[in-house]
């Protein structure tokens, strides 16, 4: 099956009150992990590909990498850029062959970023290809964007209701509490915020920052309306801690295999409990 657009799971994700998956690929191995997972589970699923992403793997390799997944697979399995910061960056990736795009004017002001995300609509949906947008600053980390608490602002229900009318995204990302990175804490998810959201726009809200939100909040956000889920951050603790307990136990490892495939495995299990978390699992 080749790549397609998350128009082809989105809606039926907020109408049945399931969420999609966004797993973000890192690596070749990510890749496997979370395609495997995703066979397993009858799953439709997002990869995600931070610019950070692209400059470490390069374009070619990544789409390279996401078709052999859909080919293998033949499950809908859409390939996004995430938080892509310019209208250039998301043509370059849509020319490759990405199938989704975000744009992120989120640090813009509320009117540059209707105009900004619009453009990128208009260009992206002439080609078949769709669009998130981001609404209000999510705090964290991610890539080189560091965004601290206090300029972490929630997203106003009025001007992401007016947001999407004027851009026509296909999915809106609003900042409702949720960090990039892992918690210290519990986060404190403005569910509200995302019921009266959810419920005035045909498309569903997209919660960054997944990782390390208790599954009791998860199961209540996507309730109140959202669709798609972002997880990067448990899949690299994941890989990278089995990598850690194989060069502990053993100093003489040096086959990358020997350490990959429990990294793997250890992955693959993380993305089959989100799938399940998410309700997506049997949906492709
Ligand atoms: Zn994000």
């Amino acid at each position: 099956m080749p790549l397609v657009s998350m128009n082809e799971f989105l809606p039926k994700a907020k109408a049945n009150k399931f969420a999609v998956g966004q797993f973000n690929m890192n690596n070749l191995e990510f890749a496997q992990a979370i395609t495997e997972a995703a066979i397993a589970e009858k799953s439709p699923f997002i990869f995600g590909v931070s610019e950070g992403a692209i400059k470490y793997m390069g374009l070619e390799y990544t789409v390279a990498i996401a078709k052999a997944a859909a080919d293998k697979s033949g499950l809908p399995i859409a390939l996004h850029l995430d938080h892509g910061s310019t209208f250039e960056v998301a043509m370059q990736c849509i020319r490759a062959g990405f199938s989704s795009v975000m744009f992120d004017g989120s640090h813009h002001s509320f009117e540059d970023n209707i105009r900004l995300t619009k453009e990128v609509v208009r260009a992206a949906h002439a080609m078949g290809v769709s669009v998130e947008g981001e609404l209000g600053t999510i705090g964290g980390v991610e890539d080189d964007i560091s965004v601290d608490a206090e300029h972490a602002n929630l997203a106003k229900p009025e001007e992401a209701i007016r947001f999407y009318e004027e851009t026509g995204v296909d999915a809106l990302a609003i900042a409702v509490g949720t960090a990039h990175g892992m918690y210290s804490g519990e986060p404190n998810i403005h569910f509200d915020i995302i019921e009266e959201v959810a419920s005035k726009i045909p498309v569903p809200v997209v919660l960054h920052g997944g990782s390390g939100v208790p599954d009791d909040a998860i199961r209540k956000s996507i309730q109140a309306g959202v669709g798609k889920i972002n997880v990067n951050t448990e899949n690299q603790v994941a890989c990278t801690n089995a990598i850690r307990e194989v060069l502990a136990k053993d100093a003489k490892v040096y086959d990358p295999r020997k350490y990959l495939t429990p990294a793997r495995n250890a992955m693959v299990e993380v993305v089959r409990e989100k799938i399940r978390l998410f309700g997506s699992n049997n949906q492709a």
